[in-house]
């Protein structure tokens, strides 16, 4: 926690006395920019002295609908007077509706519903292991899946199990085994990993958590034709990348690549509630029979009803094409700001990242764009990325520009 101590300037007695509860009651495995936030509407965000900022981070594209968007807003409140949880031991009115829309939404068969990010990818883990023994006849407990370097599926043991990040590792081991790790955007490198035991690759389509690294183009389809050709389940992580954040519905829509699976969460709920899933054809999900899976909350009326609502204002307001769009915009601006330490704007849609040279820190910079009044997180030290909820106006881009240019000239 030395940054915050050494550089964090008094934020009003309100919003101070807010961050030594949070920091001497709470475990310290987060280090947070120095602001409270305690109202928010659509883009904007406010801390208790009545500060105004704009959310550049949007919770890590989970309030991809803006925050409290009033159709969610109403649904969750309409399902909290009418039933929250019934666990799956019954069935619950809601739940069916949800899963229809979403397999309507996504054009899967089936879908597996979970509550976090995490949930979704060991789903999606367990179902290749059991897919890979029922059907394509792989002896159990020898199912290899392999995965990427820079990866980011979540936080279970499993999942960092091939995490190549130290910090999310080290200390945490026996680590979970049966995984092989291959670099990104190398299809060779795919084709030459794969052994008779291979029953999945894992893969976020553009790799947020990594600093927004976008693939070449060509390198998912190329991974489509492997995987079919070795009969082995595609599994897209689009748990941050999906619904319209990259300017499609998904990721994989820019090259027109439909995996056999997709991990999904974050604005499934609708910045208000964790639901997630796993979307798949019949003959990958329908492994599952009762007993071999499941969860108390997935599935929860609440949660279902947001989740509807979710889908809803996706489509309504046509999210995907307004990412592609202000996109655009967003890069080209950005290209346009001279700042000798950046070397690199990338990122599709509403999923953008600064670059900044090797060994700079961004820190400083995230702390000056909240004092001119937008909120950014930096990534591995030297990237900012930039990911505004979708429903952001030209209007309130620009005015993000402004500061943005403003920070960026002084550095
Ligand atoms: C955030 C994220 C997850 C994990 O989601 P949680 O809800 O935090 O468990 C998994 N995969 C990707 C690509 C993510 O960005």
């Amino acid at each position: 926690m030395a940054h915050s101590e050494a550089t964090m300037p008094s934020l009003g007695a309100k919003s101070d006395a807010l961050v030594q509860q949070s920091e001497s009651f709470g475990a310290h495995n987060y280090h947070p920019l120095p602001v409270v936030i305690a109202t928010a509407k659509g883009v904007w965000v406010e801390d208790p002295e009545g500060r105004r900022y704009m959310d550049f981070l949007s919770a890590y594209s989970a309030v991809n609908q803006g925050h409290r968007h009033p159709k969610i807003i109403g649904a969750l409140k309409a399902q909290a007077d009418r039933c929250t949880l019934t666990s799956r031991a019954f069935y619950n009115d809601k739940m069916g509706d949800f899963l229809e829309k979403l397999c309507r939404y996504t054009g899967y068969e089936m879908a597996l519903p979970m509550n976090t990010g995490a949930e979704a990818v060991e789903t999606a883990l367990k179902m290749a292991r059991m897919w890979g023994h029922k059907v394509k006849g792989v002896p159990d407990g020898k199912q290899e899946i392999i995965c990427v370097e820079e990866n980011f599926h979540g936080r279970t043991i499993t999942i960092i199990s091939f995490s190549t990040d130290p910090d999310a590792k080290k200390c945490y081991g026996p680590w979970t085994p049966g995984f092989t790790v291959i670099p990104y955007d190398d299809a060779q490198a795919l084709e030459r990993a794969i052994t008779p035991n291979t029953v999945a690759f894992l893969v976020e389509p553009i790799q947020g958590e990594a600093g927004v690294h976008v693939p070449s183009e060509g390198y998912l389809r190329q991974v489509r034709e492997i995987c079919t050709k070795h009969s082995v389940l595609m599994i897209a992580d689009e748990v941050q990348t999906g619904f319209c954040r990259t300017g499609k519905k998904f990721a994989c829509d820019h090259e027109g690549v439909r995996p056999d699976a997709m991990c999904l969460g974050k604005a499934l709920g609708g910045g208000v509630f964790p639901v997630s899933a796993v979307v798949a054809d019949r003959k990958a999900l329908g492994v599952f029979t009762p007993g071999t899976h499941g969860s108390t909350f997935g599935g929860n009326p609440l949660g279902a009803a947001v989740a509807i609502a979710a889908l809803e204002v996706l489509e309504e307001e046509k999210l995907d094409q307004r990412a592609e769009e202000l996109g655009e915009l967003v890069r080209s601006e950005l290209k346009k700001i001279s700042c000798p330490k950046i070397t690199q704007v990338r990122g599709k849609g509403l999923l953008n990242a600064v670059v900044f040279e090797e060994g700079f820190e961004a820190w400083d910079v995230c702390v000056a764009l909240k004092e001119k009044g937008l909120l950014a997180k930096q990534t591995h030290g030297n990237i900012i990325r930039f990911a505004p909820p979708l429903v952001i106006t030209r209007d309130e881009v620009m005015h993000a520009i402004g500061i943005i240019r403003e920070v960026f000239t002084a550095i």
